[in-house]
């Protein structure tokens, strides 16, 4: 069929396959190219450090912008119940929460494994 609309790019929604949200409004973490970030390619490791008799719990290698680090250190802080922060691409958690962060990150599609002693 040929008619008025003939030639003219059809204009679709452009929407997010992950959360179908249209990409204006879809806050998926991405990298720096707009792709979006796929947590199964990032073998995450989660360790434990010892700071002054305290633990500490570490995620690392998680693949993410600041900006999402930033998000899934509020989203782990806030299921732990704990304080914590971000420095140099590691999230750092208050206590000892190995196992249950582990159990975190692979509730978000990455596979996690604990790490260190
Ligand atoms: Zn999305």
């Amino acid at each position: 069929m040929s008619g008025l609309f003939a030639g003219t790019p059809l204009e679709q929604p452009v929407t997010c396959p992950r959360c179908n949200r249209r990409i204006g409004d879809c806050t998926c973490p991405r990298d720096d190219q707009g792709k979006l970030h796929d947590p199964a390619q990032w073998p995450a490791r989660v360790r434990r450090e010892k700071n002054r008799g305290k633990y500490l719990t570490i995620a690392s290698g998680l693949g993410l912008r600041e900006k999402d680090q930033k998000a899934l250190l509020a989203h782990l802080k806030s299921k732990l119940g704990v304080g914590g922060s971000l420095k140099d691409n590691e999230l750092t958690l208050q206590g000892d929460h190995r196992d249950t962060l582990v159990e975190l990150l692979k509730a978000q599609g990455y596979p996690a494994k604990p790490s260190g002693g």
